[in-house]
C-alpha cells in the first residue's frame, strides 16, 4: 500500500461506522483540516500520546491487534479522566516502507473497533514513511460543560483517595508476556491470560469517568498510566496536600492475588498501564459512588466498575509532597515506590 491508499484504507475502515457526524457539523478524514463545531457551554479537551516501537512495544511481543486496541485505549483513557465526553481522534502513522499489509491491516481494523466501542470517530491523522521503526501518534478530543474538566490541582484535605476496577494486572500481564516470572507456571491459565489480556487491551473507564464527574464533590482526576505511587503524587504536587495509602484496600484481582500473592502490593502502587480511574471525592460523592450512578446514553457496563476508597488526602507537611503508607507488606520500601519513569535509569 502506498500512502494515498493507506489513508484510503483507513476512511474506507471508519466509512459506515459513524453515522451523522455531517449533520453535526463535523468534516473528518480528505480535507487539509477537520472541522469540530464549538458547542456553546463547551471547552475542548485534547491530548496526544505517541507509541514508539523499541521504546513502547517490540513488534514480535504485541499482535497487532492488541497494539492498535492499546494505542487508542491509552488516549481515551486521558479523555475518561477529565469527566469528558469522546468527540474524535487523530491517527498519525510513521512505517517503514517495507512493513507487513496484513499487519497494518488489523492494527486498523482494532483502532476500527475501540473507536465504535467508545464512541470515538477517527477525523484525520498522517501517515509518513519512517527510516527507523513504527512511530503511533494518536491525539484525542473530547469535550466538557463550561468549568466542569476534573483537574489535578482539584483535591482538598479531607477528600477519600478513590480507584476504579482494580489494579496491577497490567503490570503482572507484562511479567507473565516478558516471561520474567520464576516458579510459576502461570502461562496457560485462565488467570494469566486475564492479567495478559488487561495488559494488552486496556479498558479505558470513559463512560465510567463521565459518571463519577458528574457526582458533585468529586474533585481531582487523572488515569493511572504509571502506577498510583507515581500518579498520586502529580495530583498532590498540583493540589499542594499530602496524602494518607491503605496497602490493605489496594483492590486487586483474584488473577493478581493468586498468581502474583507476593507481589500483588507492589504490581498494584508501581505498576503501570492500568488505565483505571484515581480521583478524590468528598464522603457524601463517596457514598454517592458506591451505590453505582447511571448516565443515560452510556454503556451498559458504565456503572459496573466498582469504585473503591484507598486512602484520604491530607493537609501538607511541609514544602515536600507525601504519600504515607498504612499498612505496607514487609520487603516494601516507602522511600522506593515509584512507577514508570522514561528518562530515569
Ligand atoms: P495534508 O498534506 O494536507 O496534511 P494528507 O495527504 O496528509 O493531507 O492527508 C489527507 C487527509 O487524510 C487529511 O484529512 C488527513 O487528516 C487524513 N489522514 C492522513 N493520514 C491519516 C491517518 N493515518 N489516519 C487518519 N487520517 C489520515
Ligand atoms: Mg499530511
Amino acid at each position: 500500500m502506498g500512502e494515498f491508499e493507506l489513508i484510503d484504507h483507513i476512511k474506507q475502515a471508519f466509512a459506515g461506522s459513524f453515522e451523522g457526524l455531517g449533520d453535526a457539523g463535523i468534516v473528518g478524514i480528505g480535507d487539509d483540516c477537520a472541522v469540530l463545531p464549538q458547542d456553546s457551554g463547551y471547552q475542548s479537551v485534547v491530548s496526544t500520546d505517541m507509541l514508539v516501537e523499541g521504546t513502547h512495544f517490540l513488534v514480535d511481543d504485541i499482535p497487532a491487534y492488541q497494539l492498535g486496541w492499546k494505542a487508542a485505549a491509552s488516549n481515551f483513557s486521558d479523555i475518561a479522566a477529565m469527566g469528558a465526553q469522546p468527540v474524535g481522534s487523530f491517527l498519525a502513522l510513521a512505517l517503514p516502507k517495507n512493513v507487513d499489509e496484513a499487519w497494518l491491516q488489523e492494527f486498523i481494523r482494532s483502532y476500527r473497533d475501540i473507536s465504535v466501542r467508545y464512541g470515538f470517530p477517527l477525523l484525520g491523522g498522517d501517515t509518513t514513511a519512517s527510516k527507523g521503526g513504527i512511530s503511533i501518534c494518536v491525539t484525542v478530543v473530547g469535550k466538557v460543560r463550561q468549568g466542569e474538566a476534573h483537574l489535578r490541582s482539584m483535591a482538598r484535605p479531607g477528600d477519600f483517595v478513590c480507584v476504579t476496577g482494580t489494579m496491577g494486572d497490567s503490570a503482572a500481564g507484562l511479567d507473565i508476556v516478558l516471561g520474567r516470572t520464576r516458579g510459576v507456571d502461570c502461562t496457560n491459565s485462565d488467570e494469566s491470560r486475564y492479567l495478559v489480556d488487561r495488559h494488552y487491551m486496556p479498558t479505558p473507564r470513559v463512560e465510567m469517568g463521565r459518571c463519577i464527574a458528574s457526582v458533585p464533590g468529586v474533585h481531582a482526576m487523572m488515569d493511572i498510566s504509571d502506577g498510583v505511587a507515581s500518579d498520586l503524587r502529580h495530583i498532590l504536587k498540583a493540589s499542594g496536600v499530602g496524602a494518607e495509602i491503605d496497602c490493605s484496600l489496594l483492590p486487586l484481582s483474584s488473577a493478581l492475588r493468586a498468581l502474583y500473592p507476593d507481589r500483588a502490593t507492589e504490581f498494584a502502587l508501581c505498576g503501570g498501564e492500568d488505565y483505571e480511574l484515581l480521583f478524590t471525592a468528598s464522603e457524601d460523592a463517596v457514598r454517592e459512588l458506591v451505590h453505582g450512578c447511571d448516565i443515560p446514553g452510556a454503556g451498559s457496563d458504565s456503572a459496573s466498575v466498582p469504585v473503591t476508597v484507598i486512602g484520604r488526602i491530607k493537609e501538607c507537611v511541609g514544602d515536600d509532597v507525601n504519600i504515607e503508607y498504612l499498612n505496607l507488606p514487609n520487603g516494601l520500601d516507602p522511600m522506593k515506590l515509584h512507577g514508570y519513569d522514561h528518562f530515569k535509569k
